[in-house]
């Protein structure tokens, strides 16, 4: 008896997948589709969830599916269509989409008839409650790192998770420790997803997916069976991936008191659980993605949990064009097209626009009745994309993008000519986040003390961009406070805490709310409170002063790295050294 109802469940389950087993829809290319619209040979378009059905001329019926998103996201096609008197339908949007209304009643008389047998069978436990929860079926995905391009860094990082998903026994023989939990970081459409898959790929290894917004749902309890389950589901392989996006959505710091938040907080307490239980050789690994790290619950971020971050960001010109390379290998370029200019003509793309103007591209060049893709459809496909680019990401203006590589390149200039600072990893003047730019160092070893020779190389290192600004742009922008603020801080605990100044080695106690008082209780007079501030101010006024010297100095230095940045946006330690060892040698 439940075996025969589990076969009913089976075949409708496949129906309903598949949509095609009732349909009688031929279905045809989308170009096809294109075309036939140039011929004036259709006469209705239905617009589904996931495909088109078209009635031509004459009373047949196909479907075509066109790429994702992309009735949506093209307003012209409708409009185009209405224009060509085509009659165009849109069909509710539900699961059913695919297929014809006959279909349908005849799906739900068997999912009646199904849904009566097993409530029977099981006396009354209906489990399609939990069942949505979408989890992939743990199947390899068929992409590898060669089809992530742009993020290096961040493939660096992760693979040694693809060695020792390939094999975990031999990983933990040799003493290698694996993390749990990866956090890919990074703005919407920088690949996170596609990495975590291609980490799969490269380790033939099944990929289980679900997102975070799926277990929130407003039954209490769902969402934390449907985590369990998701586990469970994973511990079955010998090694998996099992990929969490979206996971702000259940990992926001609990505490809240909205009308969900207990059942978020189930949900995230169980996901912390099943991660401490699950022991680091048996060969899941946990990644997860997000763009708001700064809401999450500490918790999942403590060690044995999501303990290792990777960075994703925008991509930049030599990434862009990289990830052009990798999209336009599809499909028909015209010759003589340079994905450079391209590159350069898509500052703030990130992959997957840039992915979606290959494909606009693409239906372009299949609407003007072309063959190849040629650097007029790109062109176009490029405007296209880009406004919507705008919308999202934050507008800087040219002038801003001129100061902000002025700016950086002060810091980086400064890092690099001093001896005691960290060596330059990287500057970059994409934005992340609120910042416009960022210079990295990167410490040789960890450190644990500093020289007093260090830190003040770190406050010349932080007025670097403040002095940059004035020096080239003859203008100060509110863009160095963070500086100023941390400089200020270098020097208030060099001066308080660490005993480097002339003030001797005392500890200066500073009252709460960051004033200085002169309030007996903290030990501190009045004269001496004001003296600190005056040895503060010394140590900060000092770093500047090492700052201008040095970026008067360097003047034609800082015009090409500045140049250079604005050129290509991104340099890493090696390349800012080159530019500066050849002004140095020119200069002497
Ligand atoms: P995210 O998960 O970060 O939002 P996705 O991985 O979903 O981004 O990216 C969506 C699509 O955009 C990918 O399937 C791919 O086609 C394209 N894409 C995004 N980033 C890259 C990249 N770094 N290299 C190649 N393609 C990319
Ligand atoms: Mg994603
Ligand atoms: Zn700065």
């Amino acid at each position: 008896m439940f075996g025969a109802a589990a076969l009913v469940v089976l075949v409708l389950a496949i129906v309903l997948l598949r949509g095609s087993w009732f349909a009688t829809e031929r279905d045809i290319a989308f170009s096809d589709f294109l075309s036939a619209v140039e011929a004036g040979k259709v006469q209705q378009v239905a617009i589904g969830d996931q495909a088109l059905t078209v009635t031509l001329r004459g009373g047949r019926r196909v479907r075509t599916i066109p790429p994702t998103g992309y009735v949506s996201a093209s307003p012209a096609f409708v409009s185009d269509l209405v224009h060509r008197q085509i009659h165009v339908v849109v069909q509710p949007r539900s699961e059913a989409g695919a297929f014809s209304f006959g279909a349908m009643l005849l799906a739900l008389g068997f999912f009646a008839l199904v849904g009566f047998t097993i409530y029977r069978v099981t006396a009354g436990r209906i489990p399609s409650l939990e069942s949505r929860a979408r989890v992939a079926d743990g199947e390899t995905p068929a992409v590898t790192f060669a089809d992530v391009a742009g993020v290096d860094e961040a493939k660096d990082e992760v693979k040694e998770v693809v060695d020792f998903l390939r094999e975990p026994e031999k990983f933990a023989a040799i003493g290698g420790r694996m993390p749990k939990g990866v956090l890919l970081v990074g703005p919407p459409g920088t690949g996170k997803t596609l990495l975590a898959r291609s980490i799969a790929g490269e380790a033939s290894a099944p990929f289980l997916f679900a997102s975070g917004a799926d277990f929130v749902e407003m039954y209490a309890g769902v969402g934390a069976s449907r985590v369990r389950k998701l586990f469970r589901e994973a511990s079955k392989h010998k090694s998996c991936i099992l990929f969490i996006d979206e996971l702000d959505a259940v990992g926001r710091q609990r505490g809240g008191n909205s009308l969900s938040h207990e059942e978020r907080e189930q949900t995230l307490n169980q996901l912390l659980v099943e991660m401490d239980g699950f022991a680091a050789h048996q060969g899941v690994v946990v990644i997860a993605a997000t763009n708001r790290p700064d809401i999450l619950d500490p918790a999942l971020l403590r060690p044995g949990r999501f303990d290792r971050q990777v960075m994703v960001g925008c991509p930049d010109l030599k990434g862009r064009e990289a990830i052009l390379k990798v999209h336009t290998k599809k499909v028909p370029l015209a010759p003589g097209v340079d994905l450079r200019t391209i590159a350069r003509g898509t500052p703030g793309f990130s992959g997957a626009d840039l992915a979606n103007l290959v494909n606009e591209a693409a239906l372009l060049a299949a609407r003007h009745g072309s063959t190849v893709i040629d650097d007029r459809v790109l062109d176009e496909a490029r405007d296209k994309v880009l406004m919507g680019v705008e919308r999202r990401s934050m507008v800087i203006t040219e002038k801003e993008r001129v100061n902000c590589a002025y700016h950086e390149a002060g810091h980086a200039l400064v890092a690099s000519v001093l001896p005691n600072a960290d060596p330059l990893h990287k500057v970059t003047i994409i934005p992340r986040g609120r910042a416009l730019g960022v210079t990295m160092q990167l410490p040789e070893a960890d450190r644990h003390t500093h020289t007093k020779d260090f830190l003040e190389t770190q406050v010349a290192v932080l007025m670097g961009g403040r002095v940059a600004e004035e020096l080239f742009m003859g203008h100060m922008t509110s863009g160095a406070s963070n500086d100023i603020e941390r400089a200020t801080e270098i020097a208030q605990k060099m001066v308080c805490e660490y005993g480097m100044s002339p003030l001797g080695p005392l500890m200066f106690r500073k009252s709460a709310g960051n004033a200085w008082d002169g309030d007996r209780a903290a030990g501190l007079s009045e004269d001496t409170a004001r003296r600190v501030d005056d040895e503060v101010r010394t140590i900060v006024m000092r770093g500047y002063e090492t700052a201008r010297q040095i970026l008067q100095h360097h003047r034609p230095a800082m015009t090409a790295v500045a140049e250079q940045l604005l050129e290509v946006e991104s340099l890493d330690g090696g390349e800012l050294k080159a530019i500066v060892d050849r002004f140095a040698t020119r200069v002497n």
